[in-house]
């Protein structure tokens, strides 16, 4: 929720909420399940998730128009993501009525209001106002300040609740995305994302290859592992509210890490003169028959795409432009000699059996990825673009970061080469 893929920014302000009246937002919550679980019921008893099919039924709610509007819609999106995720994972279930006051989003203007840096209101029910202070980080209430200004437009704000307190998650959004200046001396930052690590080459246009850094994962990846191997016994129990808890928690723990991990790749990134990130295109990746049931199970295991979604919403916001480029061969294709027919790829070693160069894979690919976009905005080739051959090949440190403290620890040894 903290980030999106649309050609907008969003950011995500989080504020812990003073009441005046803490009932009413309980209240709040309450109503707004009840309203979720009359669409989800709907949608089951129709077999539709088309809104305005919904919009025509009759629901009972004390919400303000907008607000069961939003109800409406996170109700049929879950039932749509559960129809995504049915055709690639067998154990997905048709979402569940809740039975907890849930999470309540609400539009700006009439949902909430912001009165001042430290004040909101809230509309509740029945059509009743609730003011609160907010209190929140630093960085959270300059963005705040900006958007009482008109440096950024208010989106929709979410009330929460955890540990007894009630809490506001305010986003923002600006169309001002980072674009790519080809006059520029760019510096090319080849993003791959592979099963345990995401590696990151920084590279100019002719070729010299300034650093790579590992981010390695591997830690996440035993926990996830953990993690499918007691829902699975969970669920041949049939012990659901614990699975779904499990899962809760599961998730939580992925987001906030893929929010780590990007945060201190970006903060690597921003060392380079005129950073351009540039990852694979991943879109159509599960259509695409070539690709396979192996690749499918890569996506939908490990989160890449939010791993790619917080890199690019994060390097955006920081004023990093951010570029796509062709997945196609960029692990297997050596930048050496150009041969892409690499079919013996063995663990995590390249070896071209054209001009026997070597290197570690997945560092291969995050070469491959950032010149693949180094040729595209070449500025001294007006018409056919050359894919740079690289100049060096330097050594790189690697970064673990683990699942349990989900800390950052720099290796022990020094600079290793591959
Ligand atoms: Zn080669």
């Amino acid at each position: 929720m903290g980030w999106s893929c649309n050609e907008e920014l969003v950011r995500t302000l989080k504020f812990k909420l003073e009441p005046e009246d803490t009932e009413s937002l309980d209240l709040l919550r309450e109503e707004f399940r009840s309203c979720y679980n009359q669409y989800i019921k709907l949608t089951r008893d129709l077999e539709t998730t088309d809104r305005r099919t919904l919009e025509q039924q009759e629901v009972e709610t004390d919400l303000v128009e907008n607000t069961r509007q939003i109800a409406l819609e996170t109700a049929a999106k879950a039932v749509e993501n559960y129809f995504e995720l049915r055709d690639v994972q067998k154990n997905a279930s048709y979402p569940r009525q809740k039975d907890t006051p849930m999470t309540a989003t609400l539009n700006h203007r009439d949902g909430y209001t912001v009165e001042d840096p430290s004040t909101v209101k809230i509309s509740t029910i029945p059509y009743n106002r609730v003011k609160a202070s907010i209190t929140g980080r630093r960085e959270d209430q300059i963005f705040l300040r900006k958007a009482l200004n008109g440096q950024f437009q208010f989106g929709t704000a979410d009330v929460l609740k955890k540990n007894g307190d009630h809490y506001l998650h305010i986003t923002i959004r600006t169309e001002e995305v980072p674009e790519i200046q080809v006059e520029q001396d760019n510096t090319f930052i080849g993003v791959d994302i592979n099963e345990s690590n995401v590696m990151l080459t920084a590279a100019k246009e002719d070729g010299e290859i300034l650093d790579t850094l590992y981010l390695d994962y591997n830690k996440l990846k035993d926990k996830r592992n953990e993690y499918f191997t007691k829902k699975k016994r969970l669920k041949k129990a049939g012990k659901w509210s614990i699975l779904e808890k499990l899962s809760a928690k599961e998730e939580a723990a992925t987001q906030d890490f893929c929010h780590k991990l990007t945060r201190y790749a970006v903060r690597w990134i921003k060392q380079f003169d005129n950073p351009v990130v540039v990852m694979e295109d991943l879109t159509g990746m599960t259509e695409d028959i070539e690709y396979g049931a192996k690749m499918n199970k890569r996506l939908h295991r490990l989160p890449f795409r939010k791993l790619q979604q917080f890199l690019k919403y994060k390097s955006e916001w920081s004023g990093v432009p951010v570029e796509y480029v062709d997945a196609e061969y960029t692990s297997q294709r050596c930048p050496l000699c150009g041969d892409s027919d690499n079919t013996t790829r063995r663990s995590h070693r390249f070896k071209c059996p054209n001009c026997s160069h070597q290197d570690h894979a997945d560092r291969n690919a995050s070469i491959n990825i950032a010149f693949r976009a180094a040729a595209t905005f070449e500025t001294s080739h007006d018409t056919d673009s050359v894919v740079p051959s690289p100049k060096n090949f330097p050594s790189f440190r690697r970064v673990r970061l683990t699942a349990a403290g989900l800390s950052e620890q720099a290796d022990p040894s020094p600079r290793t080469t591959t």
